[in-house]
């Protein structure tokens, strides 16, 4: 096919070097920028499907110029602390109906290193349920320069932690949402509205599922937080989540006598001996929390009689006790709250 002028797509910040792509699976093609603006290239290899993991999106023309072509934009940058992790499920799906639907798909970012690396990677473990360094490997064999971010790798961790799909009930991802909104909150001071869902119902208004195991308010006896609201952490673990380390168990210390109440959720063997630790009950945002959507610290105070249960910091976090320093915390203090008898039963038998 002859080249002509509308072949090229340019724009001024277009410097990603030649045209790079490489065939990952059939028909599924992970490249950069300049790959996903060659028209010619596109044309021959019957591109039907671009994803673009970039901070900007295609240039509107290249739907001009091949109207067939379905392209999805989704907006990030290649920053560590960037959440492509609850975007996983989004991008498998478009991914997927793409190569079902018989087509062609180039997943690319600006290089084709880390972001759409990343999505590749992620696509490959949920579909032959890889962990991550064997997708990694996999995808590697067919483009050695690729190379998700050190934040990018530990999300396709937790991403294997939760079997390979986005658990909005895993802790783990409960306390790395919070974290990646804590970082929006560091930068607004407010919550952005996309976060709502990280505040969770109030435990005393929820009429049709409730839960056998509660914290009260020891004066007034109001619950104000469900067990499952519990973000449980080990007597001096540094943070339930990280960002950039990737096994937060491999630091993790053994103090069994610390740590009285033992919790649900953790499955690792080697961690069956460990206990969480007690003397700060960190949970999850909750809806009767008056101020934390535009406040970025402050007192919880029980919305039925007013005491002052706890606090919770968005940025500087809360040092436990123990050792341990979260952040963000919301928090509720041991001796302003009660169990309800269930685990009280528990506790006693340990
Ligand atoms: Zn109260
Ligand atoms: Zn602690």
């Amino acid at each position: 096919m002859a080249k002509n002028k509308d072949d090229i797509l340019t724009r001024e910040d277009f410097d990603a070097g030649p045209s790079s792509y490489d065939e990952i699976e059939p028909n599924l093609y992970l490249g950069n920028l300049t790959a996903a603006t060659d028209i010619d290239w596109l044309r021959k290899t019957e591109i039907s499907h671009i994803l673009s993991v970039d901070s900007c999106p295609l240039p509107r023309k290249i739907q001009d110029i091949l109207p067939d072509i379905t392209l999805k934009y989704m907006q990030f940058s290649d920053m560590p602390r960037e959440d492509l992790l609850t975007s996983f499920n989004d991008s498998n799906q478009f991914i997927e109906n793409a190569l079902e639907s018989g087509g062609k798909i180039l997943v690319h970012c600006y290089f084709g290193v880390s972001r759409s690396a990343t999505i590749v990677i992620a696509f490959i473990m949920r579909k032959y349920s890889l962990p991550f360094t064997s997708a990694y490997e996999m995808v590697k064999k067919k483009r050695r320069f690729v190379g998700p971010n050190a934040g990018f790798i530990a999300q396709l961790q937790l991403y294997e932690d939760m079997g390979y799909t986005v658990d909005c009930s895993n802790i783990q991802f409960k306390m790395y949402r919070l974290q990646v909104a804590a970082d929006k909150v560091r930068k607004a001071k407010i919550v952005p509205q996309n976060y709502g869902d990280l505040i969770k119902p109030d435990p005393a208004l929820l009429s049709t599922h409730p839960e056998p195991t509660v914290y009260r308010c020891k004066k007034c006896r109001r619950v104000v937080a469900n067990a499952s609201n519990v973000l449980p952490h080990k007597p001096r673990e540094k943070q339930v989540w990280r960002h950039v380390s990737s096994k937060r168990y491999d630091k993790v210390q053994r103090h069994t006598k610390e740590g009285k109440a033992p919790m649900e959720n953790e499955k690792k063997e080697e961690e069956v001996s460990d206990r969480f630790c007690d003397k700060t009950y960190f949970i999850e945002p909750l809806a009767w929390m008056p101020d934390i959507m535009h406040k970025v610290d402050g007192k919880l105070h029980c919305p039925k009689c007013n005491s002052k249960l706890g606090s919770y910091s968005w940025v500087s976090g809360c040092q436990c006790p123990c050792g341990s320093k979260i952040a963000p915390a919301f928090y509720l203090i041991p001796s302003k709250v009660d169990w309800s008898n269930v685990v009280q039963n528990i506790q006693s038998t340990v």
